[in-house]
């Protein structure tokens, strides 16, 4: 007999619900734990699953391994190349190894929640004990709804709600025990799965050795840097949170989102540290500790979202009237838009950023998804999916809900006319034009205000001589003819 926990997007040992629950019924039963995961490539392609994102995963993977081990836990990992044959596999890995209790926290995308249907079913009829955890969210989908029983659609209403939830539901805030030593003689009785070999990275995911180097160096894997990097912001830089979190130079956020959508960090041990410091206080005492827990309780908010209206995962937007947005498609201004040469320095910046950091700040994710679905008028889900192919924090939920946001097709109640001007967002945000000089070579040597928009303040001889091109459109103008299509769109 045994019990197995079966890795998904939770990597970690800490605060982990189902590790925790499978530990448990192992020690009471006195049977050896195992872990599983089981990589499809099929499903990182399906899923969009960037380069970047796969080699965190795979990087994360050895580092559970040792630490699993140094429990005596095996962590038995392999490939299956379809994704359809995985709840098959996992059954028959189970009767192999004589486990009758499967536990694995719960994905709330479709696919997912498909397959875990299925296994669910194949584990019945295998009288296999299966009980999947909601996990990922401080609070489970589904907890929170209206006065008139319906689920949210607007962030503050819901985020208000959440609030009183935990105030009168404390256990919700309750961190899971990480596992001790394997109640179970897993050394003898399972030896060979202890050598277990790091899943080779699909042909189609792998990365440069430069790339994997460099991202390396900015996201080392695993919980122990992910709760590294939680103390030192919450003791350096949570305070100034409030104040600084727009400004897209320097680094005044977190940038916990590749632990979080790794699973190297679950959002309850991210609200619970963050309320520790601000003296136990959830939404009072100290602004900067009470915003950081309001943005992470975005994600759980998109995932509450997601879980509710699951046709959101079919490609579609979440306004119904959106879809009759008439978009253009000029394939070289989105080509020009990907690589950063636009001629909008703050819109380029943010997507060398992208490109060279697999990630992004959150006012320039912003900016750049209102610029391509209303400047350029270029349907949403392109760069939904180029997002998704290049973060290293992609997660469908907090995606979706952010390109949504951009392109007013989503949850968000602004009206459609709320159109971000590029010059002032990057005048506001990067005062002193910081963020360009680094992220847009060309225009390092301009001075003062002129990097905001240097055709226009006298500087475009430097830009021109450096190959820094000219504004591609003419925003005011873009802005009338985005105005007109979405009005049209809600027309009808
Ligand atoms: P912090 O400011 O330190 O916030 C802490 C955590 O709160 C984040 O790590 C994240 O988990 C959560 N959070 C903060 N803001 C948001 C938000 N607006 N929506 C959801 N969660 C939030 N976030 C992703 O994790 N994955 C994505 O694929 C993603 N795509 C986005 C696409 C667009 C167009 C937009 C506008 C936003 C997107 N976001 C996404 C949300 C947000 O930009 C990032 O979570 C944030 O920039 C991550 O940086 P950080 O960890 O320093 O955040």
């Amino acid at each position: 007999q045994a019990v197995v926990h079966w890795f998904k997007s939770d990597l970690r040992l800490n605060d982990n619900r189902a590790l925790h629950m499978a530990y448990e019924i192992a020690k009471e039963n006195h049977v050896p734990l195992i872990c599983l995961y089981i990589l499809s490539p099929e499903d990182l392609t399906a899923h969009i699953a960037s380069p970047a994102r796969v080699d965190l995963t795979l990087r994360t993977l050895q580092l559970l391994q040792r630490d699993l081990a140094e429990l005596d836990i095996p962590l038995y990992m392999e490939t299956q190349e379809k994704r359809k044959d995985i709840p098959g596999r996992i059954v028959e890995l189970l009767q192999q190894w004589g486990a009758n209790h499967l536990c694995a926290n719960i994905e709330y995308e479709v696919d997912e929640l498909r397959r875990d249907a299925k296994l669910v079913r194949l584990c019945a009829e295998k009288n296999i004990d299966f009980a999947p955890s909601h996990d990922t969210c401080v609070i489970p989908p589904g907890a929170l709804s209206t006065q008139q029983g319906k689920q949210y659609a607007v962030y503050t209403p819901w985020y208000r709600s959440w609030l009183a939830f935990l105030k009168g539901n404390p256990d919700y805030l309750e961190l899971s025990e990480k596992p001790g030593r394997n109640p179970g003689d897993a050394r003898q009785k399972l030896s060979e799965l202890f050598d277990c070999q790091l899943p080779a990275t699909p042909e189609n995911k792998k990365l440069t050795e430069q790339e994997k180097k460099r991202y390396e160096e900015l996201y080392p894997a695993g919980e122990h840097e992910a709760l590294r990097r939680l103390e030192k912001f919450l003791e350096k830089k949570a305070r100034e949170y409030n104040d600084k979190r727009s400004i897209v130079a320097g680094e005044h956020t977190s940038v916990l989102s590749p632990y979080f959508a790794s699973g190297a960090l679950s959002a309850r041990t991210a609200v619970v540290t963050a309320k520790r410091s601000n003296k136990n206080h959830l939404d009072r005492f100290d602004d900067g500790y009470i915003t950081w827990i309001s943005e992470v309780a975005w994600r759980d908010f998109y995932k509450h979202v997601l879980a509710h209206w699951p046709f959101i995962c079919m490609n579609k937007c979440f306004k119904p009237e959106s879809t009759n947005i008439e978009w253009e498609y000029d394939p070289d201004q989105f080509q020009a838009w990907c690589e950063g040469k636009t001629g909008f320095p703050i819109v380029d910046a943010a997507m060398r950023q992208l490109r060279h950091c697999a990630w992004m700040h959150n006012r320039t994710r912003m900016v750049v998804s209102s610029f391509l679905s209303k400047d350029l008028l270029i349907d949403w889900r392109r760069g939904e999916q180029y997002f998704m192919e290049n973060l290293i924090d992609g997660d469908f939920a907090s995606n979706h809900g952010g390109w949504g946001f951009g392109s007013s097709t989503g949850v968000d109640p602004q009206p459609y006319f709320r159109i971000f001007n590029p010059l002032r967002q990057s005048e506001r945000f990067d005062p002193d034009g910081e963020y360009i000089r680094k992220w847009v070579p060309e225009l390092r040597d301009v001075q003062g205000k002129a990097i905001h928009e240097p055709y226009e303040r006298g500087a475009g001889p430097i830009a021109e001589k450096n190959g820094y091109p000219r504004p591609m459109v003419d925003h005011s103008a873009c802005r009338e003819r985005a105005l007109a299509k979405y009005k049209k769109a809600l027309q009808k």
